[in-house]
C-alpha cells in the first residue's frame, strides 16, 4: 500500500505513516486526504459506532491543523475516501468509499461513514452526472454481484450434491462454490463448469495454491507442504488427497471445464 500505483507517471501511494494521508499527486490547498488510516497501535481509539460510522480523532489536539482542515474540506465537498484500519502488524482492512459526516470538535472528532449508503447521501446533493453515474455504476456492480454470487453458489452446490468435491464434506454452511477462474477474468463466468464445490478449507487451499486441481481431474498437494509435518489437519485433511480424483457431478456438462482447470492449474505449478 505504501508502494501505491502509478498515475500520469507519478508514484501515487495508498497509505502514509500517519493517520491523515495525502499522496504529493493531490492538491495542497485546500489540502484534501486521500485515506485515513488508524494503526494497529494507535495512540488514538477510533471506534466503530453503528451502522458502519466510526469515529475518528483529530490530528493532535489543534482543531486547525491543516490535515484536521483537510478532513473537513473533505467532507464539505462529499470526497470519497479510504479508510485503513489497522488489525495487526501489516495488516489492514480497506474500506471504501468513506465519507466524512460531521465534525466534533468537543470531541476532537470527526465521524465517517463507510457504509455503502452513503452513495445515495452523495446522489442527493450530486451537482455533478459523473457523481450520479459513479453511484450508479457502483450500485448496479454490487447488485450484480450479490445476485450472481448467490445463483452460482445455489447452482454449484445443487450440481455437487452438498459435497466439497475434494473430501465429500456434506455440510452447505461449510461448502463454497469456488470460482476456477476469478469473475474478473474474461472467462470467469459464474456458470457451474466454472465452479467447483469445495469446503471452506479446500477452498482456501485451492485459492493460496496449497493444492492445485489438474484438467484430469486429480489433485496435487504443494511439494513442500507435502513434506510438512503437523497434526491431523494437515495430514488427513490435505497431504491425504494429493493424487485424489475429484468428485465431480453426474451430469458431465456440470464438470469443470477442462481449459480453465488448466489456465489454473499453470499459476499453481508457477508458485
Ligand atoms: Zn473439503
Amino acid at each position: 500500500m505504501e508502494k501505491g500505483f502509478f498515475f500520469q507517471d507519478k508514484k501515487v501511494p495508498l497509505i502514509g505513516p500517519q493517520g491523515i494521508f495525502k499522496p504529493a499527486i493531490l492538491p495542497t490547498n485546500p489540502y484534501l486526504p486521500l485515506s485515513i488510516n488508524t494503526s494497529p497501535n494507535s495512540p488514538y481509539d477510533d471506534k466503530d459506532l453503528y451502522g458502519g460510522v466510526i469515529a475518528y480523532k483529530y490530528r493532535g489536539e489543534d482543531q486547525n491543523h491543516y490535515q484536521n482542515v483537510g478532513l473537513r474540506e473533505a467532507m464539505k465537498r462529499k470526497t470519497p475516501l479510504i479508510y485503513f484500519r489497522g488489525l495487526a502488524e501489516g495488516y489492514y482492512s480497506a474500506s471504501w468509499p468513506v465519507f466524512i459526516v460531521a465534525d466534533n470538535p468537543k470531541e476532537l472528532t470527526f465521524m465517517a461513514k463507510v457504509d455503502k449508503e452513503e452513495f445515495s447521501f452523495v446522489s442527493e446533493n450530486a451537482s455533478t452526472k459523473k457523481t450520479e453515474d459513479l453511484r450508479r455504476s457502483y450500485a448496479t456492480y454490487e447488485a450484480h454481484r450479490r445476485v450472481h454470487q448467490g445463483v452460482f453458489r445455489t447452482r454449484v452446490l445443487i450440481a455437487y450434491k452438498q459435497h466439497c468435491a475434494i473430501c465429500y464434506l456434506g455440510h452447505p454452511p461449510l461448502l463454497d462454490a469456488a470460482h476456477i477462474l476469478p469473475d474478473t477474468h474474461p472467462n470467469g463466468h459464474p456458470t457451474v463448469d466454472n465452479g467447483i464445490s469445495l469446503c471452506r478449507i479446500h477452498h482456501a487451499a485451492y485459492d493460496t495454491k496449497i493444492i492445485g486441481i489438474r484438467p484430469d481431474y486429480h489433485v496435487e498437494v504443494n511439494e513442500a507442504v507435502l513434506m510438512e509435518k503437523d497434526g491431523p489437519m494437515l495430514k488427513h485433511g490435505l497431504q491425504e488427497f494429493h493424487e485424489s480424483k475429484l468428485i465431480l457431478p453426474r451430469s458431465k456438462s456440470d464438470w469443470p471445464k477442462e481449459e480453465n482447470l488448466e489456465e489454473r492449474y499453470q499459476q499453481f505449478k508457477a508458485g
